[in-house]
């Protein structure tokens, strides 16, 4: 049966993506040896860490000043290398989420943090407004796509400080004003490759001013300097990244994306907004995730929650539990999920209603 991958992350990848990593680990460049046994050294890697980054920049349109580079340690490692590189003596956090919250424990083994507005009173369910940045911080960090509890900063805000982003689960949605930013970072393992490869846009100029002693391998100078190749990268996650990045490129580009995106997204939405059995968890459509869309049972239908998991099951439908701590439901639709999947659900929503109004 066809199964439609709804996993919030690691999750689904363009069928070219894996399909070109699957060949190149049996047989790499022509090399006649596996991706897994060459040296990240060979010309033929450098080749592939070059055009990713490379391609990186042009389908984000990354600025003349910036670099991007990729690393091992996953977003959370960024939670605290973002402070070891740019804090000296105050940092502002807006608290969206658990990732946020990771990310502002970490700044604090550094220092005072400002978290200038949070919306945990209501389990994270909006994205807070009308916060004020302070314009002494250091810089001001925020999680632009709450994974977890469906919700997205989806503009890029303007602040009076270095502005910080988690993109983990948006990077590559929708285009982005990258020059609005200092530090964009993210896992890639929700929406370009494999878990195991972290990016980081970097606006060069914002380093070098703290004045501390940054352990070599956590200071992002280290990274831009030697191109990602100071120590061992990630190998199979960057060449699967590069596919993605080609897939991307061949199918219209970021904005082609966006416009998919926003489809599908709208198309779950209506059907969670008018079927009776079901309730968007986030309200305000201006907050919704494109990416994570959220839903539970509405009142009076709380019962039926484990029928419809095992009903769209049975329909192929996988991954669509929600998080532990909302619970309910979560669709994640991020860029390789086709959008024939997103009716197969909505099918399965309906027919349920069917059955059980
Ligand atoms: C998944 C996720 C993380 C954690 O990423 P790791 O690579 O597992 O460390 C951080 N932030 C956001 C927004 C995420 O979705």
């Amino acid at each position: 049966m066809k199964k439609h991958n709804f996993y919030a992350g690691p999750s689904i990848l363009p069928e070219y993506t894996i399909e070109q990593t699957a060949a190149a680990i049996k047989n790499f460049a022509n090399m006649d040896l596996s991706l897994m046994e060459i040296s990240h050294r060979s010309k033929e890697f450098v080749a592939v860490m070059d055009e990713a980054q490379q391609l990186f920049k042009e389908l984000l349109n990354i600025p003349e000043g910036y670099s991007v580079i990729f690393l091992g340690g996953g977003a959370s490692t960024q939670f605290a290398m973002v402070p070891f590189n740019l804090f000296k003596n105050k940092a502002a956090y807006l608290n969206t989420g658990a990732w946020s919250k990771k990310a502002i424990k970490e700044a604090k083994l550094f220092g005072e943090v400002d978290v200038v507005a949070s919306s945990e009173d209501k389990l994270f369910n909006y994205i807070p407004k009308n916060y004020t940045i302070p314009e002494d911080a250091d810089y001001f960090h925020i999680t632009t796509n709450n994974t977890i509890y469906g919700t997205e900063i989806k503009e890029d805000i303007t602040s009076p400080v270095p502005l910080v982003a988690d993109m983990s689960s948006d990077i590559f949605s929708r285009p982005v004003d990258v020059s609005k930013y200092a530090i964009i970072y993210g896992g890639a393992q929700k929406n370009l490759a494999p878990a195991g490869v972290t990016f980081v846009i970097i606006k060069n100029d914002i380093l070098g001013k703290t004045g501390r002693d940054i352990p070599t391998m956590l200071n992002y100078q280290t990274h831009i300097d030697k191109e990602s190749m100071f120590n061992t990268p990630p190998v199979v996650p960057v060449f699967a990244a590069l596919q993605t990045l080609k897939w991307l490129k061949n199918n219209g580009g970021i904005s082609e994306m966006q416009k998919v995106n926003i489809k599908k997204a709208n198309l779950l939405y209506d059907e969670i907004d008018r079927n009776p059995l079901f309730r968007a968890t986030v309200m305000d459509p201006n907050d919704r995730s494109l990416m994570n869309i959220c839903f539970v049972m509405n009142e009076g239908y709380e019962n039926l929650e484990k029928p419809f998991f095992d009903y769209a099951s049975e329909k192929g439908m996988i991954g669509i539990k929600g998080h532990r701590s909302v619970g309910g439901f979560r669709a994640s639709t991020y860029n390789a999920l086709p959008i024939e999947s997103v009716a197969a659900l909505i099918d399965c929503m309906q027919d349920f209603k069917k059955k059980n109004k």
